[in-house]
């Protein structure tokens, strides 16, 4: 794939070969990461890239767009049919900009948006006081209770109703348990407030039908493309029919410009490819595959948030084990296991210390692993844990990790051959 580069770049060129051989070699279980088919990367690279547009099919603001309109009226059939959706949008860059584009279109300077909190599971887009949106929207959390660990939902239905937010959304990146979108979207209804659901983490799951829905309880329903539902970085936007007009509208010219078509063909192939029988077999193994992960770390006594899982992910309290999210976090790096450090809820720890882990099993599923593989990596990560910065224990590891990795390759031989 990098044949005129490598003559052209070779510098640039060496550091792809060199990320490849990093990806290979690793075992990737950062929860937002997945692996782009190699479609995925042949769409993104291909000459839609060239094409600049505005607008929505028939309603361009450039000429020549009779191709790409074509693509995008493809991606509409194929989305709204995968996701038994009543309208969808496809235009959206990246899954922050997919919430803003709902933002835009629905709300005003100074309204109220109820959402998860941060430190809880929630996302920075939502109305982290880091990122923009909170300084035009006012914002009000909610969280999950301290006992189960779950969506305190009676704490958000007393919330919503003493707040009366404008918007209410669920969603988020490390909460590892199912949501009760139809009880949220019945306080939304209560309270007046819309309901928009961001599936970020998710949409691959819910593509493939191994988790419920939040298609038909939310007026929006947003989500990024890349994560479990593997595909190009971009995003997208479901809402009902009766929202369509002003979501098109919030979109662009409300909140984009001009349109990734590179992407969007990508993601028209993902929509078909998420339809298929071997994406609905991987997405129900990622499940799996994380139940199978915390039972046995479990096992070797960690404390699994919320006591397991029934997403692609899982968060674990480090705190039993006397050790950090930033220690285990490197000690995993040097052994090659990619985690990230995570805020369990109610953590005594910093943001930048915390005292757990967020665990994805998406790429790894992908590459095969299934539950004898799950086994030996919770037995590396206890052998880890034990002796965190014991280099001959991590070296131990280390040839673990890479004997076990090394059986299951990323891509087909010969992907990348010039
Ligand atoms: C990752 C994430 C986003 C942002 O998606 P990007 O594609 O990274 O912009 C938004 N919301 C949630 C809940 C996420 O996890």
């Amino acid at each position: 794939m990098l044949k005129f580069t490598r003559q052209s770049d070779p510098e640039i060129a060496a550091l792809v070969d060199e990320e490849l051989h990093r990806q290979e070699h690793n075992i990737e279980m950062i929860a937002s990461e997945s692996t782009a088919p190699l479609e995925v990367m042949e769409l993104s690279g291909s000459v839609f890239t060239n094409k600049t547009l505005e607008g929505y099919p028939g309603r361009r603001f450039q000429a020549g767009s009779e191709v790409a309109d074509k693509v995008e009226r493809l991606a509409w059939e194929r989305a709204k049919e995968l996701f038994g959706a009543e309208h969808v949008n496809i235009q959206s860059y990246s899954g922050s900009t997919a919430n803003y584009s709902v933002f835009a279109s629905v709300l005003n300077p100074g309204d109220k948006i109820l959402a998860m909190r941060l430190d809880q599971g929630g996302h920075l887009t939502h109305g982290s006081p880091a990122n923009w949106v909170s300084k035009i929207y006012t914002h009000v959390f909610y969280g999950v209770d301290k006992e189960t660990e779950r969506i305190d939902y009676d704490a958000l239905d007393k919330l919503a109703k003493e707040e009366k937010p404008k918007m209410i959304i669920a969603g988020a990146s490390s909460y590892p348990r199912l949501i009760d979108y139809e009880r949220i979207a019945k306080i939304a209804e209560e309270v007046g407030a819309y309901f928009m659901v961001d599936m970020a983490h998710i949409a691959g799951l819910v593509a493939a039908k191994v988790i419920p829905s939040p298609i038909p309880y939310a007026d929006f329903v947003t989500s990024s493309t890349t994560k479990t539902f593997c595909s190009a970085r971009s995003g997208m936007v479901f809402c009902k029919e009766k929202y369509a007009k002003i979501l098109d509208k919030g979109t662009f010219p409300g909140s984009l410009g001009s349109l990734m078509f590179h992407t969007m063909a990508a993601k028209t192939w993902s929509f078909k490819y998420a339809a298929s029988e071997e994406f609905r077999q991987i997405m129900q193994q990622v499940v799996v595959n994380a139940r199978k992960l915390a039972e046995e770390l479990t096992k070797y006594g960690f404390r699994i948030v919320s006591g397991g899982t029934d997403n692609h992910l899982l968060v674990v309290d480090l705190r039993g084990k006397g050790i950090t999210g930033t220690v285990f976090q490197d000690a995993l790096d040097a052994v090659g296991i990619t985690v990230n450090k995570n805020m369990i809820p109610f953590d005594p720890e910093k943001p930048s210390v915390t005292s757990g882990v967020r665990i994805g099993l998406t790429s790894v599923t992908q590459r095969g692993l299934k539950e004898p593989e799950i086994t030996e990596i919770a037995s590396i990560m206890n052998q880890v844990a034990q002796a965190p910065t014991d280099e001959k224990n991590l070296a131990e590891c280390k040839e673990r990790a890479e004997a076990l990795i090394s059986k299951f390759p990323l891509y087909q031989a010969g992907a990348f051959d010039d």
